[in-house]
């Protein structure tokens, strides 16, 4: 392997979301995004409506206390809550390393949509630090923070609404999409927008977030969207998060309207690992929201399946082997044999 190689294989490996002092933006070396991604991180509070087992945020951070909450406890009341007006309850979420779903209400749960630290940033924050990021990649392609990295894997590839919680959850969602779409207009590299998304705010009914999808897509952005299950008890365990036909049903809104990609997580959680039923059921709903998909607006167009690669906060969670995706990958080609599926 030359040194250059094993910088940019090293330059892959490095998913660090922070830069300098920049507090918003970060950029990464992408092996999905083939070369440069600046990471816009609208969520440093973190602010997230699902609960991953296999997240590398680290909420317990921000020191929100532990309470014993019921089951049925909605969030809906608070200032910062961003689901308000959505039509589907906000569910608390698990703490780390928790069993089961939420039955007991003496089980400490952390509740990370409560206004503690809920701060977000402003869009011309943001914006002014997408910026200053910009021109200092636009003097060398940022050669000196990828030392040894090829120039040709330095090309700016996309710029994605990412980062430490769920994007679509920033209250000013729309107007930041329309300033991104204004920067993405200038630079010379053309790169595409991205929406890295757990897909639980792109309903028909969230116009709002509509309208930020049309200003991301309108010249060449694409959503990628979380689908980590096939049956609901799956989703709670990997999501923590209850509502599987809401999930495809926004997917397949998404794919209707605009270009998607369904990024898949596999893993061993909890001394588990996806069952050949839950295999069988995820590519049924993928099948089902590549047929949704309205090839004139926009539609499914691809697949990428990934195992963790990096130390999780739970324990429990182990890679799955290579084998293990090329079996779903099979699954899929089969279901849906022009739909191209990718492994990383
Ligand atoms: S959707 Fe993303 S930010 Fe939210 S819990 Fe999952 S991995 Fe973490």
């Amino acid at each position: 392997m030359s040194i250059s190689d094993e910088a940019t294989r090293n330059a892959w490996a490095d998913h660090s979301r922070t830069f300098s002092d920049f507090r918003f933006v970060y950029p990464v070396i992408s092996r999905r995004a083939k070369g440069l991604s600046i990471g816009v991180n609208c969520t440093p509070n973190k602010t997230c409506n699902f609960n991953c087992i296999y997240c590398q945020v680290d909420r317990e951070s921000l020191k929100i206390p532990p309470k014993p909450l019921s089951s049925n406890t909605e969030f809906l009341e608070t200032t910062a809550n961003p689901h308000k007006t959505n039509p589907f309850t906000v569910r608390p979420c698990r703490s780390v390393g928790s069993d089961d779903l939420l039955t007991s209400s003496s089980e400490p749960i952390i509740d990370r949509t409560s206004p503690v630290d809920c701060k977000f940033p402003s869009v011309n924050d943001i914006i002014l630090e997408l910026r200053e990021l910009l021109s200092l990649y636009h003097k060398d392609k940022l050669a000196e923070h990828f030392y040894g990295v090829p120039e040709q894997n330095r090309i700016l590839k996309d710029i994605a609404l990412s980062g430490d919680g769920e994007p679509t959850i920033y209250p000013h969602f729309a107007e930041l999409c329309e300033e991104l779409l204004k920067i993405q207009d200038e630079c010379p590299d053309n790169p595409k927008l991205t929406l890295i998304t757990n897909a639980t705010q792109i309903s028909p009914d969230n116009k709002k977030v509509f309208r930020g999808l049309e200003f991301l897509t309108a010249k060449n952005g694409e959503i990628w969207g979380k689908l980590d299950a096939g049956t609901p008890e799956q989703l709670l365990l990997i999501n923590g998060f209850a509502d599987l036909s809401l999930i495809e049903n926004n997917l397949k809104f998404a794919a209707s309207k605009f270009p998607l990609k369904i990024q898949t997580m596999l893993c061993k959680a909890k001394g588990k690992i996806p069952s050949e039923k839950e295999l069988q059921s995820y590519a049924e709903i993928v099948s089902r929201i590549y047929n949704g998909g309205n090839f004139e607006m926009g539609h499914l167009l691809e697949v990428q399946l990934y195992s963790v690669v990096r130390k999780t906060a739970d324990s429990s969670v182990q890679p799955l082997p290579r084998e293990f995706l090329e079996h779903l990958k099979e699954i899929l080609n089969d279901k849906i044999p022009n739909l191209p599926v990718e492994i990383f």
